[in-house]
């Protein structure tokens, strides 16, 4: 919760407003795209994380990966969904959080992805926080905030 002491603002830090992993549709980077489509159609997600087997975050894959990989030159070429897999797809090269980080470093990186995931200092997968989190987080609040200024 943001809270005003003083002059100071109190911003929530990233592990009360996380989405806990045990709550993360995720898939493993192993697994073959028409297994990552299967969750993410299911899900309703438009992307989710990739974990390797010792539940370390190693990116992210989304629809719109899946479909760019399965579009050939004048039609899709849905073998691809069978003999390709998750890590030859996904985004590696995305910002995470951690525990600690307050709510206003989630929403710096909020702004460039709907979701960023929360790692450990051994990478390993913590949760998600979403942009929806944390725009419901400045509408609960922002009274509170401006009510000082
Ligand atoms: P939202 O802000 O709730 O619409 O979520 C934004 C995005 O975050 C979704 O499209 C998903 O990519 C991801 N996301 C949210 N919740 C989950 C979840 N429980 N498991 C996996 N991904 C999620």
């Amino acid at each position: 919760m943001v809270s005003m002491e003083k002059d100071r603002l109190e911003w929530p830090k990233v592990r009360e407003l996380m989405i806990p992993a045990e709550k993360v549709a995720h898939v493993q980077v192993g697994n073959p795209l028409e297994h990552a489509l299967l969750v993410l159609v299911k899900s309703g997600y438009s992307a989710v994380p990739v974990l390797d087997p010792t539940y370390k975050f190693r990116g992210v894959i989304s629809k719109t990966r899946i479909l760019e990989e399965t579009l050939g030159i004048e039609e899709f070429e849905l073998n691809h969904l069978s003999d390709t897999t998750v890590n030859e797809v996904m985004d590696a090269d995305i910002p995470c959080l951690k525990l600690d980080d307050h709510m206003i470093d989630a929403l710096y990186k909020l702004i460039d992805y709907p979701f960023v995931c929360v790692t450990n200092e051994e990478d390993e997968f913590d949760g998600i926080i979403t942009r929806r989190t944390i725009l419901k987080q400045f509408s609960k609040h922002y009274h509170e905030i401006f009510k000082y200024v």
